[in-house]
């Protein structure tokens, strides 16, 4: 499914407080790509990410999934849409900590009542080096093995379309780097779009196409400039 961000724009607050977060954002992002976003803190980054997954809604324009807009429909539907075609990773790994590492992985299908499927859970786990390390609890695991639970949590429920905020923000530069070199491993065997949102140029370069974002104005960047 491709995805089409027509003309958005996002303001919060009123008067002195008004800021404009995005600035008439256009962007295409064709199925089983992998983009980056690159931005300063404060750009609009997340802000972006979270209106084109649904999360937040536009103040003006519109994100289409091939034909559908996502954000004219009920919450309910929005909910189920995201829980079914989008994974989401996050810079803080927001893992349960009395959880296992199977148990946090698996846990979005049984809050929608569905069982794991074995082989490609088995699959996942293994692209992400993760098959002995199953059993442990997120504080008897790295940072870099807890982004990469996080990671497997995010594809469990098979979604076409990962977005990543910042996924190796808390991590040090080796094992951010494990990460994002499993991450468009993944991608590509996978065959998922993948949208990566950073403030690293290295990481952004790992992108097949790239992006840069200032003061909520979005502007493509060409590869290897
Ligand atoms: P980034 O992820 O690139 O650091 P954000 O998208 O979080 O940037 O924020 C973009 C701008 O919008 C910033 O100036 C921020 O202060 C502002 N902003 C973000 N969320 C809110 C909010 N809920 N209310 C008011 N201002 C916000
Ligand atoms: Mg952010």
């Amino acid at each position: 499914m491709d995805i089409k961000v027509k003309d958005v724009s996002k303001v919060y607050g009123a008067g002195d407080n008004r800021v404009v977060a995005l600035n008439h954002v256009h962007m295409d992002i064709r199925e089983g790509e992998f983009i980056s976003i690159m931005g300063p803190s404060g750009s609009g980054k997340s802000t972006l990410l979270h209106i084109i997954s649904g999360l937040d809604a536009p103040t003006s324009g519109q994100v289409l999934y091939g034909a559908r807009d996502i954000h004219n429909g009920s919450d309910k539907e929005m909910s189920a849409f995201r829980r079914r075609k989008i994974g989401f990773i996050f810079q803080r790994f927001h893992l349960l900590p009395v959880l296992s590492a199977r148990e946090n992985i698996i846990m979005p299908l049984l809050l929608d009542r569905q069982q794991p499927d074995e082989e490609y859970l088995r699959e996942v786990t293994g692209l992400l080096g993760l098959n002995d390390r199953l059993t442990h609890l997120p504080h008897e695991l790295s940072g870099g093995q807890q982004q990469r639970v996080a990671i497997a949590r995010a594809l469990i429920a098979k979604p076409d379309i990962i977005f990543a905020d910042e996924p190796t923000g808390n991590l040090d530069s080796g094992s951010g780097g494990e990460v994002m070199k499993m991450l468009c491993n993944i991608q590509g065997k996978l065959n998922k779009t993948l949208v990566v949102i950073t403030h690293d140029p290295r990481i952004a370069e790992m992108a097949a196409r790239r992006f840069a974002i200032v003061d909520g104005v979005l502007l493509s960047a060409e590869a290897g400039t």
